[in-house]
């Protein structure tokens, strides 16, 4: 089976500082950590590995420091680590980001499937799984909390509001995995050791041929109209005495704020 795990390199959300004055987000002293439900995307498809045989390819678009992202994620049990990596690239919208993954894909060859995150901690659209799967013409199957293969069809399960629905996919196609589809493993040294040696590959503008206002922020139709800060909510607290509850419920009943529950 041949699997591709689509991973993205994002600051640590604990190391991000807000600017008191200009209100952007610093993310300068932030430690660069795989995406955490990329994290999850990767643990399925290792189990799927385990399960059935084959060979995992990541493939990560980003500044040349994900590397170290990749190098981790081959130190889990990963096979082939690609960084799509060009100044050209930089400043992708969704629909950029999307389509320079998926021609990346394309050029690797033949796949079965391609996971991906539900969607990443720093911009969190959840659009670049679909994209790529729209970009390659191929089935997806979103929000998955367990994925196995039977026979030639992948069953996965997919975690809904009101339930789990069950369903069964022919591959080639993509899968996103929620972040609390499973536990990730630990990176073992010696794997981390063979994949520094082995080495991933750094692919650029020249590599993938795309045109270049396909790419990058020419690429990118998604314009930024205007930022606002939402208002601050005010909460009031009050100490309630023990003597004074039964005044507080009947407040509340007459606020309509809870119920007394008989008809
Ligand atoms: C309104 C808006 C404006 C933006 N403007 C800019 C801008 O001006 N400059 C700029 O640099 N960025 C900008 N971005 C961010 C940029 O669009 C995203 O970082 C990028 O396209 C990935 O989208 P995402 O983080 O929402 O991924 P999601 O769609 O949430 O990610 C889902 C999954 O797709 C995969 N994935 C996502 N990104 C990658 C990747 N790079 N490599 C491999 N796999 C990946 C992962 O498996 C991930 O879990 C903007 C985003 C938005 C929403």
């Amino acid at each position: 089976m041949k699997i591709v795990v689509m991973i993205k390199q994002v600051p640590d959300a604990e190391e991000i500082f807000i600017d008191p004055v200009k209100f952007t987000l610093n993310r300068s002293q932030a430690r660069g950590i795989i995406n955490p439900s990329d994290e999850n995307a990767l643990e399925a498809a290792l189990r799927i590995k385990e399960a059935v045989g084959g060979e995992i390819t990541i493939i990560s678009m980003g500044p040349p420091q994900a590397e170290n992202a990749i190098i981790e994620c081959m130190g889990r049990g990963a096979d082939r680590g690609i960084l799509i990596t060009d100044r050209v690239f930089a400043a992708a919208d969704t629909y950029a980001t999307s389509l320079t993954l998926a021609a990346a894909i394309k050029k690797l060859g033949e796949f079965d499937l391609i996971f991906a995150g539900e969607s990443t901690t720093d911009s969190g659209t959840g659009h670049v799984g679909p994209g790529v799967a729209e970009f390659l013409g191929i089935d997806q199957v979103t929000y998955t909390i367990n994925t196995k293969i039977e026979g030639e069809m992948l069953i996965g399960e997919r975690e809904l509001e009101d339930g789990i629905e069950v369903v069964s996919a022919r591959p080639p196609l993509l899968v996103t995995v929620m972040i609390n589809a499973n536990i990730p493993r630990h990176s073992s040294l010696r794997k981390k050791v063979d994949a520094i040696r082995k080495g991933i590959e750094k692919w650029d503008h020249d590599t993938l041929s795309l045109p270049p206002d396909w790419v990058g922020l020419k690429g990118s139709p998604t314009l930024v109209g205007a930022l606002k800060i939402p208002e601050e909510r005010k909460r009031a607290s009050k100490i309630i005495k023990l003597e004074e509850i039964p005044d507080l419920v009947n407040e509340l009943v007459k606020n309509g704020v809870i119920s007394t529950g008989g008809d």
